[in-house]
């Protein structure tokens, strides 16, 4: 494997990956290093992606060019103060120019209008994952970036610890279908583990193996660029505990069939009790635990939100299901019970001793916000927030499961992307996006792609000034 190679290899084409191919290429040509860079994917061109494909991507930023001045703080206390603050601090620093970079690739953004209640302001990509996906890979074939889709990376090359280049596997190939690409720099864009069962077992524990995907995209994302870089003693980090995961319908097909109305009823188990606070914060504050709870914890890992027509009166609160399938309707609890399949006697005695709990003032109530309408503290589980009656037919239903989006575990990278060992750089090895370990605890809200634009830009241009250094 030749060490003096001019070649850099990508690995993934998500945020991260597509952002560190094309801006190697930008600055490889700026500062006048010819570099032949080819970015692998194990999926089909059709499929490539990964979870950036299938996701609508809002980005915590209060404008194109600008984050909140709590940014960093919001983020260290997402991970409970475990998060890296030197890695935090650079993706503030950067996200404005990078935002704007990614912009000029002609990709518009807009601020949504997110879900039903408010939070930290986002911006979005008009058209979503998808857009940045086809937009930002046709830019990287104009900057020169070839494309291998099909192709497995399967292990780094080495020599003396530093990487060489990068075994692969291509799809279709007669006879041995393993290739060692010669490399004198990879950077790593390739997720989490969530499409692995194994793996997920592993560090989630028994059951895990069966949790939904909420994208089709995770599938590809089985932890091979973790268990490569470990195979060259890279060190871990991260919550390998810790994973983000959504409610959503059971009984849909469709990616991502969120549900996030249940703050503003109740959600039992199939044995008809409640479980947790349903009013314990926004929906983002509260959609993590609870389906990981729904998950492993409830009877048969399902659990089902039970309104009434109060809900079809909140304004625009159709932007909070994106299930293709309606809710069960009837027009007695007795009836609903009976065409969900829950105990009838206890979702009627849980209603029952709900409502009675209900005794703040109904027009207090305000879907957008926390606004402070509790039930009585008697109540177990306590309902913090949104606490009104539910006695107004029909009452509605839906059958929830706990869907993974990605997984916290991963490599230990520092600020500038590179891929750490006892604390050190491996030379000519760089990350970025979810296979790198900085979220603890719960994931920070609408932080994933960002931090993949982000540190994907930084690899490659670290990647560059590496490999201009080597020249000497
Ligand atoms: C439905 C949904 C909604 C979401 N909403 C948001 C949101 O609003 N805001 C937000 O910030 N985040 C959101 N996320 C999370 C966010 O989209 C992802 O965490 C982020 O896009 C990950 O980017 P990435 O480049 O690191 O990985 P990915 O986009 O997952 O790309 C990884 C790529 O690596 C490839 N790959 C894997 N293994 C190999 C291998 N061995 N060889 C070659 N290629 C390989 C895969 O095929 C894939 O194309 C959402 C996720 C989902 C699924």
């Amino acid at each position: 494997m030749s060490a003096n190679s001019q070649d850099l290899i990508v690995v993934g084409q998500g945020a991260a990956g597509l952002a560190a191919a094309l801006a190697a290429a930008e600055d490889a040509r700026r500062r006048g290093l010819p570099l032949r860079i080819t970015l692998v994917d194990k999926a089909s061109e059709a499929e490539a992606g990964g979870n950036t494909r299938w996701s609508p991507s809002n980005m915590r930023m209060a404008a194109i060019d600008r984050v909140e001045p709590s940014f960093v703080h919001d983020m260290l206390a997402a991970t409970k103060f475990q998060g890296d603050e030197s890695y935090f601090a650079r993706l503030a620093k950067d996200a404005p120019a990078t935002v704007t970079w990614i912009a000029a690739q002609g990709i518009e953004f807009i601020q949504p209008t997110y879900y039903l209640a408010k939070g930290p302001p986002r911006i979005q990509p008009v058209g979503g994952g998808s857009a940045v996906v086809s937009q930002l890979a046709r830019a990287a074939k104009a900057a020169g970036v070839a494309f291998r889709h099909g192709c497995t990376a399967q292990s780094l090359a080495s020599e003396h610890g530093r990487v060489t280049g990068l075994v692969v596997a291509q799809d279709g190939k007669q006879g041995d279908a393993h290739e060692t690409l010669a490399a004198a720099a990879v950077i790593l864009c390739s997720g989490g583990f969530e499409g692995d069962g194994a793996s997920m077992r592993e560090h989630f524990g028994v059951g895990a193996e069966t949790m939904r995907l909420i994208s089709p995209g995770g599938r590809f994302n089985t932890g091979d660029g973790i268990k490569m870089a470990m195979q060259l003693g890279a060190d871990r980090a991260g919550d390998w505990n810790g994973m983000h995961a959504e409610p959503v319908d059971a009984r849909a097909k469709n990616s991502a069939p969120v549900v996030l109305v249940y703050p503003y009823g109740i959600v039992v188990d199939k044995n008809g009790r409640r479980f947790f606070d349903e009013g314990g914060g926004l929906v983002h504050e509260t959609w993590e635990w609870f389906a990981r709870d729904m998950h492993f914890k409830t009877p048969g890992s399902i659990a089902f939100a039970i309104l009434d027509s109060r809900l079809l009166a909140i304004d625009g609160y159709e932007r909070a299901i994106r299930s293709e399938v309606p809710p069960a309707r009837a027009g007695t609890l007795p009836e609903l019970a009976k065409l969900i399949g829950v105990d009838a006697e206890n979702l009627y005695a849980t209603v029952a001793s709900y409502n009675a709990a209900c005794v703040g003032d109904p027009e207090k109530f305000d879907a957008t916000r926390c606004d402070g309408l509790a039930a009585t503290r008697t109540l177990q589980p306590p309902k913090s927030n949104w606490a009104r009656a539910i006695n107004e037919p029909p009452f509605l239903s839906f059958p929830l499961v706990g869907a993974v989006a990605y997984t916290f575990g991963g490599l230990a990278t520092d600020e500038c992307a590179r891929v750490l060992r006892d604390g050190a750089p491996i030379p000519g090895l760089y990350a970025a996006g979810e296979i790198t370990g900085h979220f603890y605890a719960t994931a920070p809200n609408a932080v994933s792609v960002l931090r993949a634009f982000v540190f994907g830009r930084i690899a490659g241009q670290e990647a560059v000034s590496f490999l201009l250094g080597r020249r000497g």
